[in-house]
C-alpha cells in the first residue's frame, strides 16, 4: 500500500468553463446582489428539472429548510417527526422556528425514514414529516404520503442530497407538497453556498419569496408589515448555479456508473453492505456509501484509519441527531444508532475516475488479506 500516491476526496465540485463565463457576465453586468436575471432564470429553471411550478432561491440549503417550516407557519406547539440519521440541518430548522423535531428511527434496508415509525410517532401535536432521501436514495414516499394523507399532515422533502433521484419514475422535490435542495460546495450541484424551495403552491411560493426578502411588497419596499428575513440568492451564485444546471446530466450520469464500478467490485467482499437500490427508486449517489459489518473483521473506525493511510479519505455516517447534545433526551433508535456507527462514504466526487475507484477497491480489499 503505497503512501505517496495522490490524495483522493471524498468530494469536491466540477467547475467547467460555461461557470467562468456567467459569472464573468455577471459581475460585468453590475448585478451582483440578489436582483438579476440569472437568479429568476435559475430558479424557472431548477422548478421545471424537479417537475415543479416555483422555485425560491435562497443563500443556502439551511435557510431555505427554516423559511419553507417558516412559510408553513408551523411554530411553538407544533411537532414535526424527522428521521434521526440526516444532516443536522433538517432538525435544526425546525427548531429555529420553535416547532419541536420528532426523531424517528430509519428502515434498514433504505437508511430512510421508517414510514412505520412515523406512524408510531403521531401525536395531536404533528403537523408535518420532512422526509430525507439519504445520501441521493429515495425515501418511500407513497408510503408516507397515505400517512399524511391520514392524518392531514404536510408531506415535506428535504432532498438536499438528492437533485434528479427518482422515485417510481418521478424526480424527488415534486413528490412532497414541497421542497428544499441546496447547492453547497459538496453537493450534486452547487452555487458554493446556496439553496432552494421547490413546490407545486403559487401561495406558499410567493409567500417564501415575501418572507426571504425582508417582508416586503414591491410597490411599497420599505414598509414591512412582518418580522421577516434575508435569504435570498445572490445572482453570482445563480450564475454558477444556472452552469451547473445545464450539465446536470451528465454529472448525475457519471455518479451512476461510478457506484456500477464500486458494485462491480465490491459485492464480492464480505462483510459489507452495499448501498441501498429500491426497484422504485433511482439513486443519485450524492455519496457512494457502505457498512462495515462485523464480518468484515476490521472496525469502521479501523477501515477509515487504513484508507487515510493510503491517502483516502472517507467519511463516517452522520450521528443520528437525536444523539447530538442539544437534542438528546436519552431516545433509543436501535436502527439509526446501528447504521451510523457502520457506516462510511467512500469518495463519491464526479470528478472521481475509473483508476480512483480502482485504488479505493484494492486498497479496502486489500484489508481483509
Ligand atoms: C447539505 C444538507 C442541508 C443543507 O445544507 P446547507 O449547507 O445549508 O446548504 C440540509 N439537509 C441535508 C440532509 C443536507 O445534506
Amino acid at each position: 500500500m503505497s503512501q505517496n500516491q495522490s490524495f483522493i476526496p471524498v468530494a469536491e465540485p466540477s467547475i467547467g468553463d460555461k461557470e467562468l463565463i456567467y459569472v464573468t457576465d455577471c459581475l460585468k453586468s453590475g448585478w451582483i446582489s440578489s436582483l438579476g436575471e440569472y437568479v429568476r432564470s435559475f430558479e424557472n429553471q431548477f422548478a421545471v428539472y424537479c417537475e415543479t411550478q416555483y422555485g425560491v432561491a435562497t443563500f443556502n440549503g439551511t435557510v431555505a429548510l427554516h423559511l419553507l417550516i417558516a412559510t408553513l407557519n408551523l411554530g411553538i406547539g407544533d411537532e414535526v417527526i424527522v428521521p434521526s440519521l440526516t444532516f443536522v440541518a433538517t432538525a435544526n430548522a425546525v427548531r429555529y422556528t420553535g416547532a419541536t423535531p420528532v426523531f424517528v428511527d430509519s428502515e434498514r434496508q433504505t437508511w430512510n425514514i421508517d414510514p412505520a415509525a412515523v406512524a408510531a410517532a403521531i401525536t395531536p401535536r404533528t403537523k408535518a414529516i420532512i422526509a430525507v432521501h439519504l445520501y441521493g436514495h429515495p425515501a418511500d414516499m407513497d408510503a408516507l404520503r397515505a400517512i399524511a394523507d391520514k392524518y392531514n399532515l404536510l408531506l415535506l422533502e428535504d432532498a438536499a442530497e438528492a437533485h434528479g433521484a427518482r422515485y417510481k419514475g418521478r424526480r424527488v422535490g415534486s413528490l412532497g407538497d414541497a421542497a428544499i435542495f441546496s447547492f453547497y460546495g459538496n453537493k450534486i450541484i452547487t452555487t458554493g453556498e446556496g439553496g432552494i424551495i421547490v413546490t407545486h403552491n403559487q401561495a406558499w411560493a410567493e409567500r417564501a419569496f415575501f418572507l426571504e426578502n425582508q417582508g416586503r411588497y414591491n410597490d411599497n419596499p420599505y414598509f414591512h408589515p412582518e418580522l421577516a428575513f434575508n435569504y435570498r440568492m445572490t445572482n453570482i451564485q445563480a450564475a454558477i448555479g444556472l452552469a451547473q444546471l445545464e450539465r446536470i446530466d451528465q454529472l448525475i450520469e457519471i455518479r451512476q456508473r461510478n457506484a456500477a464500478h464500486y458494485n462491480r467490485r465490491l459485492a464480492e467482499v464480505v462483510g459489507l453492505t452495499l448501498p441501498p437500490a429500491m426497484a422504485w427508486a433511482e439513486n443519485v449517489y450524492w455519496m457512494y456509501s457502505v457498512l462495515i459489518e462485523d464480518e468484515f473483521g476490521l472496525s469502521r473506525d479501523e477501515v477509515r484509519a487504513r484508507l487515510r493511510a493510503a491517502n483516502i479519505d472517507t467519511r463516517p455516517f452522520f450521528y443520528p441527531v437525536h444523539t447530538l447534545p442539544m437534542y438528546h433526551s436519552g431516545q433509543s433508535l436501535p436502527i439509526a444508532e446501528d447504521l451510523a456507527q457502520r457506516g462510511i462514504n467512500l469518495p463519491s466526487a464526479s470528478t472521481l475516475t475509473p483508476e480512483q475507484i480502482e485504488r479505493v477497491c484494492d486498497t479496502l480489499i486489500e484489508l481483509q488479506r
